[in-house]
């Protein structure tokens, strides 16, 4: 559409419209009773989607690095050590969060691309003690999709703390909170979810708040968990006034989430994965992730020789379509391109038009129609 931008960036992803016009509903009360039953389906559906029936979930104003930050400062006390499985930048953002608090971090850093093995893992934790260890399941720096369940074999029956970072995965990716013995899995709203920014969401499991429980304090107020859970447990209550607009979104992406199903919708993300990739090989572009550990929710391609980085992303957005640029090692060398949320077929078909179109403004010679050929039959 004229006038309309595509933004296939890993989050912010595309809005449904339904979802945009629940954002536009009048400004209701925080304590008005429709809210408050939009409130408690949302935490219902949300508890379904991470698969679980007794974990407790939190939805709180902010975005996923207030959710990483709930899921530390409960857990991990100053003093305490953390034990970080990095994948890229995003990994490494425990690093830093864990180290404004005073909290110590060991690092199992992967290559980037790479992912790291899970004997790594059980090494790590055979050789020291740690309060808890954190794991990005998808990371939006690389593209690498963590293998969540060989750690859970790993991490079974121990006491460590189990955190999951699902911001760049839950809603596009099978996550299994029971299953997979999950302490905290913390995500955000604006990726596969397909709701606007503005919400942290997290939830922990029994043990979880046993364990804060069990400190008489944490250093922090606004993303203390026993402050919200008396809120979680009855929306009515007030300790900080919900973003009523961005809940009543949340509440109707969480509807088209549960109407697809969520087996239906990972399969969709894996179909459309499968399709892009194709389309972007049929041009000759080469992935940067490693084979064996590529997400369903982006893309990580590196620029053919001689294709500039800025120059490739305006002449995309020339055609109305808004890619990322690559981060730490790979800035200016590769583009990031999401496909997850509410996506299909015709927005992967535009955008496989749109490279093809811009790789030959660009000087590089590019079959006609060989990215559609290559896509299509392999779309949902
Ligand atoms: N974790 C991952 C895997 C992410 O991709 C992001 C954001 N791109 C974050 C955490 C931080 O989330 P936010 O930008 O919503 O604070």
């Amino acid at each position: 559409m004229i006038e309309e931008t595509l933004t296939m960036i890993p989050g912010p992803t595309p809005v449904h419209p339904k979802v945009l016009t629940a954002l536009a509903k009048p400004t209701v009360s925080h304590v008005a009773p429709a809210f408050v039953e939009e409130f408690k389906g949302a935490l219902n559906d949300f508890r379904s989607l991470c698969k679980t029936t007794t974990g407790q979930p939190f939805i709180v104003a902010g975005a996923g690095t207030l959710s990483m930050e709930m899921a530390v400062v409960n857990l991990v006390a100053p003093g305490e050590k953390l034990l970080v499985l990095s994948h890229g930048y995003f990994g490494d953002r425990f690093l830093d969060l864990a180290g404004s608090f005073g909290i110590q971090c060991d690092v199992l850093r992967a290559d980037w691309g790479k992912a790291v093995p899970a004997a790594d893992l059980a090494k790590a934790l055979a050789e020291n003690t740690y309060a808890a260890v954190t794991v990005t399941h998808v990371d939006t720096s690389t593209g690498t999709l963590a293998p969540v369940a060989q750690y859970a074999e790993v991490m079974k029956g121990r006491p460590e703390m189990f955190i999951l970072d699902g911001v760049c995965a839950t809603a596009g990716v099978d996550e299994r909170f029971d299953e997979w013995g999950l302490d905290v899995l913390l995500t955000a709203a604006q990726k596969a979810i397909g709701a606007p920014p503005g919400l942290a969401l997290v939830v922990f499991s029994e043990r979880a708040i046993e364990r804060r429980k069990a400190r008489a304090s944490v250093p922090a107020y606004y993303s203390d968990i026993m402050r919200w859970l008396p809120i979680m447990l009855d929306p009515g209550k007030y300790y900080s006034t919900p973003c009523v607009n961005e809940i009543m979104a949340f509440a109707e992406a969480l509807r088209i989430v549960h109407r697809e199903g969520l087996e239906a919708r990972f399969a969709r993300h894996g179909k459309i994965a499968q399709a892009v990739r194709a389309g972007l090989e049929a041009m000759g572009m080469a992935l940067f992730t490693d084979a064996g550990n590529r997400a369903d929710t982006l893309s990580v391609i590196m620029l053919p020789a001689g294709v500039e980085d800025m120059a490739f992303r305006k002449a995309m957005g020339a055609h109305g379509i808004v890619v990322a640029g690559g981060l730490g090692p790979i800035a200016g060398k590769a583009f990031r391109l999401g496909h997850m949320g509410n996506i299909g077929a015709g927005e992967v078909v535009s955008v496989l038009v749109a490279i093809e179109a811009t790789l030959g403004a660009l000087g590089i010679t590019v079959k006609p129609g060989a990215a559609v050929a290559a896509a299509a039959p392999l779309l949902p």
